[in-house]
C-alpha cells in the first residue's frame, strides 16, 4: 500500500456509516483530495477536533484505489479566533466553498493551497472588510481570468472608466458601458487588490466602495463557476 505524507485545509466533511467521516481537503502537493478518516465520529477518536472545516494538518495518508485513507494528523495553525466568531467562521466558508469549487482533485495548485492558508491566518489575526473579495479576485487570476483594469475591454480607451462587466471580464469606458456601475474608489482598490498593494487594500475600512469590491467579486465568482455561493449569500443575509 502507498503511503504519502502531505498538508492540507479541510474544506468540509461528510458522513460515512456509523462513525466515520470523508474529508475534503485541499493539499499543497496533491491538489483536492477525499480521503476517509476512520472512527472520526467516535468519542475517543485518535483524529479528536483536528479534522473540522478550516483545520490546517500535516497528513500521513494511505492511496485508496477510490479514497485514501487518513491515518494521522497533526494540527499545523490553530485558528481559534475563526472557528470561536460565528461571523470570521462564515467568512471562512466562503474561502473554503471556492477552492472546493475552483481545485481540481488530484492536480496539483501550490500557490491556490498557498492563497488559501494565508487568508486564513490573517482572518485569524485580523478579518478586514476586503479579505473574502480579495481572495475571490486572487483566484480568479489565478485561473488566468484576470480582468482589465487598465483600459475600457471594448475599445481601449484609457478613461474615464465608469463601468465593469463580468461577461467581458473587465472594465467600460462611458460610451461602452455595460455591466454594472463602478465608482472610481472601487476601480483603484481593484487595481491595488491585483497589482501588488493587497496588504494596503487589506487594511482599508468598510466603505461604499469596499463594498462595491465585495458584490464584485461575488458575481464574477459566480459568473466563473457558473452557480451561486451558498456562504456569501449567508454573510449578505
Ligand atoms: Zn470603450
Amino acid at each position: 500500500m502507498t503511503v504519502y505524507r502531505d498538508t492540507g485545509v479541510v474544506l468540509r466533511t461528510y458522513r460515512l456509516g456509523e462513525a466515520d467521516r470523508i474529508i475534503v481537503l485541499m493539499t499543497a502537493q496533491h491538489g483536492k483530495v477525499r480521503a476517509v478518516a476512520k472512527g472520526v465520529r467516535k468519542t475517543k477518536s485518535r483524529f479528536g477536533g483536528r479534522l473540522e472545516p478550516t483545520s490546517h494538518v500535516a497528513l500521513l495518508l494511505y492511496e485508496g484505489r477510490q479514497l485514501d485513507v487518513i491515518n494521522q494528523a497533526e494540527s499545523l495553525d490553530y485558528l481559534r479566533a475563526v472557528r470561536e466568531d460565528l461571523d470570521r467562521l462564515t467568512r471562512a466558508m466562503a474561502l473554503l466553498e471556492v477552492v472546493e469549487q475552483v481545485a481540481q482533485e488530484r492536480e496539483p495548485d501550490p500557490r491556490l493551497y498557498q492563497m488559501l492558508v494565508g487568508a486564513l491566518r490573517t482572518l485569524a489575526a485580523q478579518p478586514a472588510p476586503l479579505l473574502v473579495p480579495a481572495f475571490y479576485w486572487k483566484v480568479l487570476a489565478n485561473d488566468g481570468l484576470r480582468p482589465e483594469l487598465d483600459g475600457c475591454v471594448s475599445c481601449g480607451s484609457p478613461e474615464p472608466l465608469v463601468a465593469f462587466d463580468v461577461g467581458e471580464g473587465g472594465v467600460l469606458c462611458r460610451t461602452c458601458r455595460r455591466g454594472v456601475a463602478l465608482s472610481p474608489g472601487a476601480l483603484d482598490l481593484l487595481r491595488r487588490i491585483l497589482g501588488g498593494d493587497l496588504v494596503g487594500a487589506l487594511a482599508e475600512p468598510a466603505s461604499a466602495a469596499t463594498h462595491e469590491v465585495e458584490v464584485l467579486a461575488v458575481r464574477a465568482m459566480e459568473h466563473h463557476l457558473e452557480r451561486r455561493l451558498r456562504a456569501m449569500s449567508l454573510l449578505e443575509g
